[in-house]
């Protein structure tokens, strides 16, 4: 029997909380209480209040999930491929059939509008599904030595794998990291961030009840110093996949090296979109409305910078404003089209950038407050802002926002739009809308980014490998190469004549 999104969403707002969530790790195959003792709260960003609390984790749990990952590795490393991919394909399985109890909770913890969370539980069923089918693909090579030798090499699993997991995509971030590792053969370790610990646990006990043996896939809950630190710090994690800001990623990097630990790092962006005199604006002015508000902007890849042409910068602006202005703002369980932001830290940070912008002279042509959810009065909402005409190297146009916040810096010619467009330390994705071929992927060519979208921000899916280059880390997820990362290659040269 199963229930309805809106029978959950009736049961939150009737009883300020939904029966059942989880509340201790998942370690071993079961719940594990915090060995401390310890609990803390979650938050319902719409409301700003508390309404579950869940394990504080710490060393002492990290090193109980260490053990149960370890007594798994060899009966998950040598399973069959085929076998694991079967298991997968059920993990997704189940995925979409609890996808209503999955968004809901989604949407309740992060804040993030339900027709968003929906979005991201179709995302990580179909990662399920991509790497339960990549998981029969793994293979090697062989060398050519000549008549009298044999080379070969074979990929092998790298060993336990831990997952630092961000606030803004709980659940997809999980399962984009967790599904490749295990299609490789690898058991898992998340911690999930402390604001969102509860779709990364459900996600545990559905792989699990997909037939995961026990002890291949864990989750640790708590803070990123309790639980994050001491898990990456751990001898036994053979690879990192961290997802957060570049402060954490720098930290998390320097803690692995001392293990000789590999490290996948997806940090932060300030990612352009470019719009030519010549592009379609209507598709333009969508595009650029979906990159930077969705989920409230805290997105790694947002498109945070408008890059347009001068010619149509003062209609393309007009139409995005006049659009923007129209966003029902509202809890992400009454099916608003814009959500608050996670936290009362995020919000305030949000301000924090937004303040000084104002400070220093810019123009704020819409937004620029914090605000509510106007059917309530509460929540941590920041309205939907523009900035426009920001000089290259203001703190607005370099620094990640990671809100709701547009900075739009116009250009006069195609070097400019590119200098402009490379002119950050970050380099995670960018979006260029043209109807001219040629300068499209002139552009796609120049532009220093992981991931180009050409005439639809945020196209393609989990087949495409997606990551950054300079500050926004390095290492790609998603697609072919994410498996490459849980992989290690072993390679035999033998004489045999
Ligand atoms: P924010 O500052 O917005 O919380 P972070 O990048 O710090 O973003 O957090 C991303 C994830 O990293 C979270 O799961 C958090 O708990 C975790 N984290 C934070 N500090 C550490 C650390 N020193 N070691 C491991 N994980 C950490
Ligand atoms: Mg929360």
């Amino acid at each position: 029997m199963t229930r309805t999104a809106d029978s959950y969403i009736e049961e939150y707002f009737s009883s300020g909380t939904i029966a059942d969530l989880p509340r201790d790790h998942f370690i071993g195959g079961a719940w594990v209480a915090p060995a401390s003792g310890q609990m803390m709260e979650t938050f319902d960003p719409g409301k700003g209040r508390a309404y579950h609390s869940f394990a504080a984790g710490n060393a002492e749990d990290i090193e109980r999930a260490i053990k149960a990952a370890s007594s798994a590795e060899k009966e998950w490393g040598r399973m069959k491929p085929s076998a694991r991919g079967a298991i997968l394909a059920k993990a997704a399985e189940l995925i979409r059939k609890e996808s209503a109890y999955l968004a809901v909770v989604e949407s309740l913890d992060s804040g993030k509008p339900l027709g968003e969370a929906e979005g991201d539980v179709g995302g990580a069923a179909r990662a399920f599904e991509y790497y339960a089918a990549a998981a029969n693909a793994l293979q090697g090579e062989s060398f050519p030595l000549g008549h009298d030798y044999l080379g070969y090499s074979q990929p092998e699993p790298v060993g336990i794998t831990a997952h630092i997991i961000p606030w803004n995509f709980p659940l997809s971030t999980a399962a984009r990291g967790i599904a490749p590792a295990l299609a490789a053969g690898c058991t898992v370790i998340a911690k999930p961030a402390e604001t969102t610990p509860l779709t990364a646990l459900l996600l545990a006990d559905i792989l699990f009840r997909a037939g995961l043996p026990a002890g291949v896939c864990n989750v640790v809950t708590g803070t990123g110093p309790e639980a994050g630190a001491p898990l990456v710090k751990h001898r036994a994690v053979r690879h990192v996949t961290f997802t957060g800001s570049v402060p954490t990623g720098i930290n998390v990097m320097r803690e692995a090296a001392e293990n000789v630990t590999r490290v996948l790092l997806e940090l932060g962006g300030k990612s352009p979109v470019i719009v030519l005199a010549d592009a379609d604006l209507d598709a333009a002015s969508d595009g650029v409305i979906g990159a930077i508000y969705e989920n409230a902007g805290q997105i790694c890849s947002a498109g945070s910078r408008l890059v347009v042409d001068r010619r149509i910068h003062g209609e393309l602006v007009e139409r995005i404003v006049a659009k923007v202005e129209t966003l029902e703002l509202g809890h992400g369980l009454k099916r608003s089209q814009f959500g608050p932001v996670n936290s009362q830290l995020q919000l305030d940070r949000i301000a924090g950038h937004v303040d000084r912008a104002r400070e220093r002279g810019l123009s704020i042509v819409t937004g620029g407050n914090k605000a509510t959810d106007p059917a309530t009065g509460e929540g941590w909402f920041f309205a939907p802002t523009i900035i426009d005409n920001v000089p290259a190297d203001d703190p607005a146009a370099q620094e990640e926002i990671f809100g709701p916040v547009l900075v739009v810096q116009p250009f006069d010619d195609e070097a400019e739009a590119l200098d402009i467009a490379n002119g950050t330390a970050f380099g995670l994705v960018a979006g260029i809308y043209t109807s001219d071929f040629s300068a499209a992927h002139r552009l796609a060519r120049d532009i220093d980014a992981g991931q180009v979208f050409i005439n639809e921000y945020f196209a393609g899916g989990i087949e495409v490998p997606f990551g950054g280059n300079k500050h926004s880390g390095f290492g790609r997820e998603k697609g072919l190469e994410a498996v490459k990362a849980y992989c290690r290659i072993k390679s035999v040269a033998a004489r045999i004549g």
